[in-house]
């Protein structure tokens, strides 16, 4: 089954580093022009040399050049594999979910996206799979909440919006003694600033419309594998369900991770920058940022993270106050969503976490005052003075 699609599987030289990696991973020029991008092969099927014989691709839900080097790219990247590129983040996650059976139970970190939950709450709990969801920042309450049943620990860190990580070494090295498989959503902190499978995670999921892509204009998932066993299941899972990313999403995260390393320094420095900035200013009640060293993991971030991402979260004391803030940005987009060259801001409690009850929402930290900024990369002055003039009006 690997050798099936040779173009999923890392090729590049060992020794390449990262930046380089995020260039070259998974392409080659095209070998019928020489284009040095690969193209978008807008192309259903693919037709056959003699009966039996086929260049590789036969069905474009099976197999489409342009994807291969998606997923050839993304793995190297993340240092797995192999790679899966889906139609969402939430596509991956559920391919991922299908390597369960009815019975099978789930650990998980307990504030993470709120889609994640609803899928699992909404959806999986009909299949007969069971979710602890529990603070995975305390190893021991990891401990605590694993049962003979588990086979899964479903990691999300830094989580959303309230930023807590969780010790991906410490946590792989855990669930492993129990012969249970990690899985980290590394979304929010894209593989330029940490990268699980190094720490010892066996899956990672990306929602692709974030960072990777970067650009505010795709909407895309991946899952990097290193198990030969996980790939199996998961080449086989997304031919069979068939929930995978078309070519010109493909093509355009393609685009969006040649650049990601440039994006990711700026993102790191503007946010460390704005959460100094708002942590010193009068009108703001708290900052959370791992970057800061007010920030109850911030030994940690320095261990498993590469700066610190492009999020972070504050709280304006109350939810009027966070109104008037929002309501007066001009720059700053207000717009769910987050890892795009442009700052977008928001309020978890009524846009992105407004499924999940009130009452969950302030066990896992989201308040009513709370409000989450994805820090683009514009001009730093230009995002203090925008956010510095919404405050003056608080
Ligand atoms: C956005 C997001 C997802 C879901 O991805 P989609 O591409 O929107 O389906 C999953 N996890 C995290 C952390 C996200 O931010």
């Amino acid at each position: 089954m690997l050798s099936e699609y040779p173009s999923r599987i890392v090729k590049l030289r060992d020794n390449a580093r990262f930046n380089t990696i995020c260039i070259h991973g998974g392409q080659t020029p095209d070998p019928s022009t020489g284009a040095i991008v690969t193209p978008i092969y807008q192309t259903s099927t693919y037709v056959q040399v003699e009966l039996g014989v086929h260049k590789g691709y036969e069905y474009a839900r099976t197999g489409n050049p342009t994807r291969s080097a998606l997923e050839g790219n993304l793995a190297a990247i993340e240092g797995g594999k192999a790679a899966f590129g889906f139609a969402s983040g939430m596509a991956a996650t559920g391919a991922v979910m299908t390597l369960l059976q009815a019975g099978d139970h789930v650990v998980v970190t307990d504030n993470l996206y709120g889609g994640t939950y609803r899928l699992f709450e909404h959806v999986l709990r009909k299949y007969q799979l069971d979710f602890t969801y529990a603070d995975t920042s305390n190893l021991d309450e990891i401990t605590r909440a694993i049962t003979p049943a588990t086979r899964l620990l479903f990691l999300e860190t830094p989580t959303n919006p309230s930023l807590r990580l969780t010790n991906i070494a410490g946590a792989s090295t855990l669930a492993h003694e129990h012969g249970i498989a990690v899985v980290v959503d590394n979304t929010f902190a894209s593989p330029y600033v940490q990268r699980p499978l190094d720490f010892g995670a066996d899956l990672v999921i990306h929602s692709t419309t974030k960072f990777l892509n970067g650009h505010s204009d795709s909407v895309g998932g991946a899952v990097i594998a290193v198990r030969d066993d996980h790939i199996e299941w998961l080449t086989f899972i997304q031919n069979a369900e068939g929930a995978i990313i078309g070519p010109m999403d493909a093509w355009l995260v393609l685009r969006g991770t040649k650049t990601l390393p440039l994006r990711m320094e700026r993102h790191n420095t503007n946010a460390l920058a704005m959460a100094e900035y708002l942590e010193g200013h009068p009108k703001v009640a708290s900052v959370i940022y791992p970057g800061l060293p007010s920030h109850p993991q911030h030994e940690l971030a320095q261990i498993q993270m590469r700066g610190f991402g492009g999020l972070l979260a504050f709280m304006m004391g109350s939810q009027e106050r966070a109104r008037t803030l929002l309501n007066n940005v001009r720059l700053m987009a207000l717009a769910e969503s987050l890892g795009g060259v442009e700052t977008l801001i928001s309020h978890p409690a009524t846009m992105t976490h407004a499924a999940v009850p009130a009452e969950r929402r302030l066990q896992i930290g989201i308040t009513d005052d709370m409000i989450r900024l994805s820090v683009g990369v514009e001009d730093l002055d230009d995002l203090k003075e925008d956010i510095g003039q919404a405050l003056d009006r608080v």
